[in-house]
């Protein structure tokens, strides 16, 4: 137990850096193979000290994560060949990212993320590997990197014990999107929560199909056509929605299994104020304000009721006149032939004489 919790807080210090580390690997595939204790250094690594110190700690959890890949892919039947050509690729892509984005602030370090998972796919799809492939690696190594968080480590667990517990979690997740969120979004399991997983998928997703789309371009050119086309996630806290999230679990693009799970979920919405309601999932209870759909209808010469197509918000209000060239109209529901209120009547008599155009209006 003692054991099992200090792993948990240590992956809880790691989650940023492993969030954006993917295929940042710097090791070769016979380094993979033989033990995560072994590193070796890249030219690119010694370009300045803190860029390098930051890639070597990327480096070691990458190559554990990388080894948890695949013993998960060859459960999905992908060969250890070409697993080592897609290890090739992902040195490839973190090089080409590291030169295209350097830097350590959080902006360079999410656009190197964005373009290593964009080139890794992009690298390995237009050098042969199959797509469907790709899409069942890349999604297992979203999965180790949950397992390493977890605690998960091919040198402590067995692979029996890697593939079931992976297995394990993806029923679940397929069944739950409450589990779903908690396993790879931030809720409550907040150190195996990362949006990062998802600006994953979705950035993998796209290296895929512009190798196909755009196969005669350079790497680098590619990704910046897919970034202009707004293809590419660059800042995942803010760009990866509930909604969006809801969506990619309804896809194959974290799930491996070859059983098809019921994924479907419904929204509720619910009225906050005069401008918003909330979208509410009603199976995991992930919220998003958003602004009603507000439309007015008519109700006579006084009063409009003010609406919103998607919500209950409802409220019958006096029109808002606005001047026009034949006297008044209302500026929301239109209506010109409007019974102004006197500004000379007090507080008392206005309101007495709203409701009963109220009460008029709603019998
Ligand atoms: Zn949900
Ligand atoms: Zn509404
Ligand atoms: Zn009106």
């Amino acid at each position: 137990m003692q054991k099992k919790w200090t792993a948990l807080v240590c992956a809880g210090v790691l989650a940023f850096s492993v969030g954006h580390c993917v295929p940042c690997l710097s090791a070769t595939a016979e380094t993979v193979e033989q033990g995560e204790s072994k590193t070796i250094q890249t030219e690119s690594n010694q370009a300045n000290p803190e860029q390098a110190e930051e890639l070597n700690s990327e480096n070691s959890e990458s190559v554990r994560i990388f080894k948890i890949a695949r013993v998960l892919s060859a459960q999905n039947g992908i060969s250890e060949a070409v697993m080592n050509a897609i290890y090739q690729e992902a040195v490839n892509a973190r090089n080409e990212a590291s030169k295209h984005y350097g830097g350590t602030d959080t902006d360079s370090v999410n656009q190197r993320d964005a373009l290593r998972h964009f080139a890794w796919n992009y690298l390995c799809v237009k050098g042969g590997i199959a797509a469907e492939t790709m899409r069942i690696f890349t999604a297992n190594f979203e999965w180790a990197d949950v397992l390493y968080k977890e605690g998960y480590r091919v040198s402590i667990n067995s692979d029996e014990d890697i593939i079931n517990r992976k297995n394990q979690l993806e029923a679940q997740c397929a069944s739950s999107c409450a589990t779903y969120w908690a396993t790879f979004m931030p809720q409550a399991n907040q150190y195996l929560a990362d949006k990062s997983h998802a600006m994953d998928w979705l950035n993998n997703q796209t290296g895929r199909q512009y190798a196909v789309s755009h196969s005669t371009s350079s790497v680098k050119f590619a990704f910046d056509t897919a970034r202009n086309n707004g293809d590419i996630i660059i800042n995942w806290a803010s760009d990866i929605t509930g909604m969006q999230a809801h969506s990619i679990w309804t896809t194959n693009l974290w799930y491996t299994s070859t059983s098809n799970y019921p994924r479907t979920f419904s929204w509720r919405r619910e009225s906050v104020d005069d401008s918003n309601h909330n979208l509410i999932c009603n199976g995991c209870g992930v919220s998003e304000l958003r602004n009603h759909n507000i439309r007015y209808t008519d109700l006579g010469t006084s009063t409009h009721k003010k609406y919103c197509l998607e919500c209950s918000y409802s409220l019958i209000e006096a029109h808002k006149p606005i001047s026009i060239p034949s006297g008044s109209k209302c500026s929301n529901c239109g209506r010109t032939d409007l019974i102004i209120i006197s500004p000379n009547k007090n507080e008392d008599e206005i309101m007495e004489l709203l409701n009963s155009l109220k009460q008029e209006a709603e019998g």
